[in-house]
């Protein structure tokens, strides 16, 4: 069990203004996992108000970034010995089989802190501009006390994707994760304990959408980083506007594999797997819209029926385990429904569609297929986040891209063919934040983002640091020309 009897606030544990808690049930067992606080409005004032101090009164914002990467350096340090804890937790948590969740969701914020620790060497945070009759020192300053606020679906490295650049940057933060998984963000308020970070700089607030909101419209709050659906980032992208706050919305996905008629079957097919099933579905990034050379169609479709139904489905903590539950009987719900509405659109259902046997507690959802799927229906331009695939047949390359791009989301895609050239002039086409050829993958020095309904703003990479920057230009004196 997981108890966390408190909140950490202005570098102290803390209890709640108020008594309520969040208790996280595990999906698989639905036994209790553990608890946290649920935040009230006073809590979340009060974790905005310390950040606000150690922003306004201390010298965080204005040390020296070796400082602040030194800062980076120990949260590094102290977060490795707790990787088990933090893939354990992924997996009891959302049902993340625990082989995936120890590399991606426990390693892979390891090599963000790396990242942003070194780029504090060679990032320019200050530079003169020779100007027509006055220099300019253009300096890049931290923008101030961040909301940052986080879904359930990898709740550790969202939250280091904003926490990590904030820190080089000079800025405070005060983090709200989802009431489905708030459990690995106090292990990183006890990182932050440890590794000494000054008071205030960092904040863990747990709790839902009115916690989410009162942080989100709170004055002393400059900037909101968000990660989650894009329903809520409308609103929150909205509520920011009125008050004309700087705002990142990483949202929602309906990516596309594009499969042409040279790729190598048996590889694409084990590449989604990874791509398209991955975190049981429940990825943003997940290539769920499968675009497929009509020439190959009957073999593809064929080939992926056949690794869907050898999947192994069941304990996220087994390690032969590769599909896991969904977070939520709300999740299943909602996935179970959009499988209702693939058959009543007319695609064709080739695998799964219900529940696995023998597996009778927890939110199991058997891997699914539908082929014959039409760009137009709902279930291939809504976001189902679960383990549902549409195969879609296309003509040529430019059919393939004209689908591709037909969507609300623009996120992510991959390519799939054996010609590298015609690979990289495909991807390059496709509206999209991110794009993999023969494979997909996030880089922390890489940009990572969205267009249309995903999102504005991006993470990771120098671009994801200045998300947390503004640029302030002093026009220097005459006689400081050189
Ligand atoms: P969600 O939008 O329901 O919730 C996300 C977070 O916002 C939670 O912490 C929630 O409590 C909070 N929230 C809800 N309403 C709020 C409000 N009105 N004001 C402020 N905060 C509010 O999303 P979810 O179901 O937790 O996560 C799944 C979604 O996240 C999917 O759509 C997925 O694609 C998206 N996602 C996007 C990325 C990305 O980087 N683009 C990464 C992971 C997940």
């Amino acid at each position: 069990m997981y108890e966390y009897p408190n909140l950490f606030i202005g570098g102290q544990w803390v209890p709640s203004t108020g008594s309520a808690r969040i208790t996280v049930h595990s999906p698989h067992s639905l036994d209790l996992v553990g608890s946290v606080p649920d935040a009230t409005g006073d809590d979340v004032d009060k974790a905005v108000t310390a950040a606000r101090t150690a922003f306004d009164q201390t010298d965080w914002p204005d040390l020296p970034a070796a400082d602040r990467a030194a800062a980076l350096g120990r949260l590094k340090r102290a977060y490795i010995s707790r990787i088990p804890l933090i893939a354990e937790l992924h997996s009891r948590q959302m049902g993340c089989p625990i082989t995936f969740a120890e590399p991606l969701h426990a390693q892979l914020p390891v090599t963000v802190l790396d990242y942003y620790e070194k780029l504090a060497d060679t990032y320019v945070f200050e530079e003169t501009r020779p100007g027509m009759g006055h220099d300019s020192l253009v300096s890049r300053r931290p923008i101030g006390v961040v909301g940052a606020i986080i879904p359930w679906n990898g709740p550790t490295f969202l939250a280091i994707c904003k926490l990590a650049p904030a820190i080089l940057a000079g800025c405070t933060v005060v983090l709200k994760p989802s009431p489905e998984a708030p459990l690995d963000s106090m292990v990183l308020a006890e990182i932050a304990d440890e590794a000494q970070l000054p008071p205030g700089v960092f904040n863990v607030v747990p709790g839902g959408a009115e916690a989410g909101e009162r942080l989100v419209t709170h004055d002393g709050v400059d900037k909101v980083a968000f990660t989650g659906s894009t329903a809520t980032g409308r609103r929150i992208a909205a509520l920011c506007g009125e008050r004309l706050k700087d705002v990142t919305l990483e949202l929602g996905g309906k990516s596309a594999a594009i499969i042409l008629d040279d790729a190598d079957l048996a590889r694409t097919v084990r590449g989604l797997v990874s791509t398209s099933y991955v975190n049981n579905g429940q990825m943003c990034a997940a290539q769920t819209r499968l675009l497929v050379s009509e020439r190959i169609h009957a073999s593809f479709v064929d080939a992926l029926v056949s690794v869907s139904e050898s999947l192994t489905v069941g304990d996220p903590l087994d390690p032969a385990t590769q599909l896991g539950p969904l977070v939520s009987r709300r999740q299943r719900d909602q996935v179970e429904a959009y499988v209702q509405v693939g058959l009543d659109e007319g695609a064709k259902l080739v695998s799964g569609g219900g529940r696995p046997t023998g597996l009778t507690t927890g939110w199991y959802v058997e891997p699914t297929v539908f082929d014959h799927v039409d760009n137009g229906m709902r279930i291939a331009r809504e976001e189902i986040f679960g383990p549902v695939l549409s195969v879609i047949p296309f003509s040529d390359d430019d059919e393939a891209v004209r689908i591709a791009n037909d969507s609300p989301f623009g996120l992510a895609g991959t390519v799939w063919t054996t010609d590298p050239e015609r690979a990289l002039r495909l991807a390059q086409r496709v509206d999209s934040g991110t794009i993999g050829i023969n494979h997909y993958s996030m880089d922390p020095g890489a940009p990572f983002g969205g267009v249309r309904a995903s999102g504005t703003g991006r993470e990771l990479g120098p671009e994801g640091l200045a998300e947390f920057l503004y640029s302030k230009t002093t026009s220097l004196p005459r006689h400081r020309r050189r």
